[in-house]
């Protein structure tokens, strides 16, 4: 069996900084590769060495393949885990590590680089059973043939981008007028952003959930899932908060989805932690998406309920290791809620909010879990994804798991910048997400940027007094030490006087 003593870490934040802690636990020592921008972020300071590998712009570090390859071997690392997002879904990149003689922390090159496109990915998973949403068999590019399957499947239909990603170079259509617009915008944005402009069309599910099931295997031929994670919560068709167990499953359909998320594994060869994303309508019908190859923003969930490690999991099955557990010794225990904490500013539309960390402070307590890459007095870089930080929270039950969401939302404390912390306690307190019917249009439904404005939430009259206060001019007692922290008004802030 391939020994792993060194891992080189192909990747930055919280992620590197969670990937370095499952690894130090294993005895594992990692190298960690750092930007211009990286130069005091902890994942550089928490591995047990750090290479500096360029200019912040990803492309001069991050994503410098050869260099990293280089390094790993360099340091003695014998494997090279990529995280999620840049290197992490590159077949090139796979491979090329394979031929270095390094191990690829994740699948093969050619699971990869199928699931990495949605169409090809459709195809390998069509013989096996697995429910598809109805469209168009492969890549359209004539306007002609793109109305007519519009016609045969019905209107709203969504123009898709087979390369897409991030919600990127998709359009919804609702007339047949409208379908040739729509599909030369969709094309000429999946050529920017991927290169690749081939489209292809489904049928639009109205009031759809995202469902997705993590699925782990190894090398001998073993399979299981670790249930769902429900991901509807979405802005601009990226997940904002995520969960684990849905609230709407029942056990049967929990059941048939794991099956068929296990075969997909199987129609791919697929080894290591994957995700098999489906869409599902009001009736609980569901419909095959894609899988992400690697580990997702999201694992933290499954791993809270089902009481394993997935970074571990992962490097054990790159070490050649058998799974040492079967589908039937996991069991679902409680529930758990992710909020992605962005630098961005819910108040206006989402814009990013770059600056210093001027306090910044975690919450803690029972069921409470952060996962970050940031410390108080750090900038938060505009080079990359804006994420600072996840927080996560485990209970008994759901209600304990959005009580303990809450209360740690009140407990952190950011300022400097605008977070995403007031838009997770906006989502949590809603009536439509504690009784658990919502779908993916949740955000564009409910949330306006008003709402969050103290004044009008009837239940933060501390909250807005002392808004009151700040504007005639007073200070109230109590908040001295807030108004010294700068005039923004964040989460905590509010919070803390209630
Ligand atoms: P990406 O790879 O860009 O993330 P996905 O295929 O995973 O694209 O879809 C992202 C999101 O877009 C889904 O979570 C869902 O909200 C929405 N979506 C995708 N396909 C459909 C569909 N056929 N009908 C309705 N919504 C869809």
């Amino acid at each position: 069996m391939p020994h792993i003593d060194k891992i080189l870490i192909a990747n930055r934040g919280e992620i590197a900084v969670r990937i370095i802690r499952s690894a130090r636990e294993m005895n594992i020592k990692t190298v960690a590769i750092y930007s211009e921008a990286d130069r005091t972020a902890p994942h550089v300071r928490m591995a047990d060495e750090a290479v500096f590998m360029g200019p912040p712009p990803s492309s001069q570090s991050y994503l410098l393949s050869d260099k990293i390859i280089e390094v790993a071997k360099e340091r003695g690392a014998q494997a090279i885990h990529p995280g999620y997002g840049f290197l992490s879904e590159n077949a090139g990149f796979a491979a090329k590590v394979a031929k270095a003689g390094l191990i690829f922390i994740g699948p093969n090159p050619d699971s990869i680089s199928v699931m990495g496109d949605k169409l090809k990915a459709k195809e390998a998973v069509k013989d096996f059973g697995i429910p598809l949403v109805p469209g168009s068999e492969g890549a359209i590019d004539d306007p002609k043939e793109a109305a007519r399957v519009a016609k045969e499947i019905g209107f709203p239909v969504l123009i898709k981008a087979a390369a897409g990603g991030g919600g990127k170079g998709m359009r919804i259509v609702e007339r047949e007028e409208d379908v040739e617009e729509q599909m030369a915008l969709a094309t000429s944005e999946a050529k920017s952003a991927f290169g690749d402009g081939s489209v292809f069309i489904e049928k639009y599910i109205s009031s759809p959930r995202h469902i997705e099931i993590q699925v782990l295997a190894d090398t001998h031929g073993n399979r299981v899932h670790l249930f769902e994670r429900e991901c509807s919560i979405q802005r601009r068709h990226q997940k904002v908060i995520e969960e684990a167990p849905s609230a709407i499953l029942t056990p049967e359909v929990r059941e048939a989805m794991g099956k068929h998320a296990l075969k997909c594994a199987e129609a791919c060869d697929y080894v290591g932690a994957g995700t098999v994303e489906f869409i599902m309508d009001e009736q609980l019908n569901y419909f095959f998406l894609e899988m992400n190859t690697r580990l997702q923003v999201e694992h933290p969930v499954s791993e809270m309920i089902s009481g394993l490690d997935l970074v571990k999991e992962q490097i054990k099955v790159a070490r050649g290791e058998a799974l040492s557990f079967r589908q039937s010794d996991l069991k679902i225990n409680g529930h758990s809620l992710e909020l992605r904490v962005y630098a961005e500013d819910p108040a206006s539309n989402f814009l990013p909010s770059t600056g210093k960390l001027e306090v910044y402070k975690r919450p803690l307590g029972p069921g409470v879990r952060v996962d970050d890459g940031f410390e108080e007095g750090m900038d938060v870089p505009v080079y990359y994804d804006p994420m600072i930080a996840k927080l996560v929270t485990h209970g008994k039950d759901r209600a304990e798991a959005i009580a303990r969401m809450l209360r740690a939302i009140q407990e952190y404390q950011i300022s400097g910048i605008e977070t995403t912390l007031p838009f997770g306690k906006f989502v949590l307190e809603h009536p439509a997400f504690i009784s658990g019917q919502f779908d993916t249009h949740f955000v564009s439904k409910h949330f306006k940027p008003e709402l969050l404005t103290p004044e009008l939430d009837a239940s933060t009259t501390a909250a807005a007094a002392l808004f009151a206060a700040t504007i005639i001019g007073e200070t109230p007692k109590k908040t001295v030490q807030q108004q010294q922290n700068g005039p923004a008004f964040s989460a905590w802030k509010l919070n803390r006087t209630r």
